[in-house]
Order: C-alpha cells, then structure tokens, then sequence
C-alpha cells in the first residue's frame, strides 16, 4: 500500500487505512460502525476522527474537537489561548459537548470548523468581521487591551507573538532537507523503487538517501528507521530493510 500511495505523502495515513479496511471486512461485514465506542475499536482511530465520522458521515449528534474547534471554543467561552484556564483535551471535549445545540452536531461542528478556518485563525482573528464577537471572551479581552494597553492581555499578546517569532526563526534556520521528517520520507521514497521483497542494508540505504553519509551516520540512521518501523512503515530485519 506505501507503494500505491505515492505521491500522496503522510505514508502512515495509507498503513492505518489498510489496516482499518481489513478489520471492518473481517469484524463490521465491510461497513464502517457508527457509534463512537465501535469507531474508536478501529486501529488508528482516535477520539477527533471517530466523532467526525460519526457527525459528518452518520448525522450522529456527538462533539468533535479539532484543532479549529478546540481554538475557537477556547476563546468564545473561556478567552484567549494564554489566559487561564487552560484546557487539556478532556475539558476541551467536554466544553464541545457542553455547548452543543440540540438537533444541530452536522451544522455546528462545521461552523466551527470553518469559523476557525477562516475568522479566528491562530495568528489573525477578524474579529472585526466575527459574528460572534458580542459573545467571545477572547474579544472582550482584546477590547480590554485597546483601552488599557499596558494591561495583562498586552503582555499575553506580546508572549504569542515572541513565540511565533521563535518558532519562525526556528524553522528558517533550519532548511527542510536537513530535517529527519525529510530523510523518512527518502528512505520510504527510495525503497520503493526497489523490487516487493529485496532489502537493503543499512549502510547502502545510507548511502543512497545522504551523499555525505559515513559509519557516524550509523545510530542516526537505525533510529529513523525504529522510528518507521514503530509506524508500520517499515519492515527491519539483520539482513537490512525492506517496505512491509
Ligand atoms: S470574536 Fe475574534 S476571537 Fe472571538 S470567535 Fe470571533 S474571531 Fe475568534
């Protein structure tokens, strides 16, 4: 299935959804369960992806929390993302459940969904143009901050955008075809051009992926393949490796 799933990129998404249409042909008679405890018995499933399936494809009036959601709850009923409290994915799932309007999962978890997509984005909330802004304890802090600029929400502000700026400069400094995240995808890349069941050893994998590798390279190269391994991408063995 790595094989087939090029181009496409996240080679673990195609492991777990092979392994997840094998256990609904052999346990659901080939139909994917609708509730949230039989979805999150599926390998590879977890709380977020079980209720959207069961919002988005069964109409099942369950909360679901993703990144989006969880962002824009966060500021509507408890305000801005460094304020307290903070929540953890429990209580974010349990502020999803609360709040959810009776009747309306399908049409609210979406309206969330793209609210946080496009007016209360991470970096740049239009508040401005927010409908929900009469009702948002993020916006209220934020007025706050205009009025009295030297208050809490200024240095809060100020901490989010020092942090950003870290995190930008971070990812600047370092080119992406230095990361280990590039080189796992080299090794899956490079062996798929190899025939089903050839291996390769380490060393020679080593040298195919980085032209400046050399034996130091050795540990660096055994742990992203663990890693691989770990994910179901790779199947190791002494005599070197191969896809699964
Ligand atoms: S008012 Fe601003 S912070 Fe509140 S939900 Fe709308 S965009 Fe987000």
């Amino acid at each position: 299935v790595i094989s087939v799933w090029v181009p496409l990129g996240y080679n673990r998404r195609a492991v777990s959804l092979q392994s997840i249409a094998y256990q609904v042909m052999a346990e659901y008679d080939g139909r994917i369960p609708e509730s949230i405890d039989e979805l999150l018995k599926l390998k590879g499933v977890g709380r977020y992806t079980a209720g959207a399936i069961a919002c988005f494809a069964y109409r099942k009036q369950v909360a679901t929390v993703d990144t989006n959601i969880r962002r824009v709850l966060q500021r509507i009923f408890l305000g801005l993302e460094h304020s307290e409290p903070k929540m953890n994915d429990v209580q974010a799932l349990a502020l999803a459940e609360q709040v959810l309007p009776a009747g309306e999962a399908y049409n609210w978890n979406q309206a969330l969904m793209d609210l946080g997509a496009t007016l209360c984005t991470s970096s740049n909330p239009q508040c401005v143009r927010c409908p929900l802004q009469e009702n948002c304890c993020a916006f209220a802090e934020m007025s706050q901050h205009s009025l009295f600029p030297s208050g809490m929400v200024l240095r809060q502000l100020r901490k989010v955008a020092e942090k950003e700026a870290n995190y930008q400069a971070k990812n600047q400094a370092q080119p992406f075809t230095s990361t280990n995240r590039y080189f796992r995808g080299r090794i899956v890349d490079f062996l798929r051009t190899l025939p089903a069941s050839e291996r390769i050893p380490l060393a020679d994998l080593g040298r195919q992926i980085k032209p400046t590798f050399c034996d130091d390279d050795l540990p660096w190269l055994q742990k992203l393949v663990d890693g691989l391994v770990k994910d179901g991408l790779l199947d190791c063995a002494g005599d070197g490796v191969r896809l699964p």
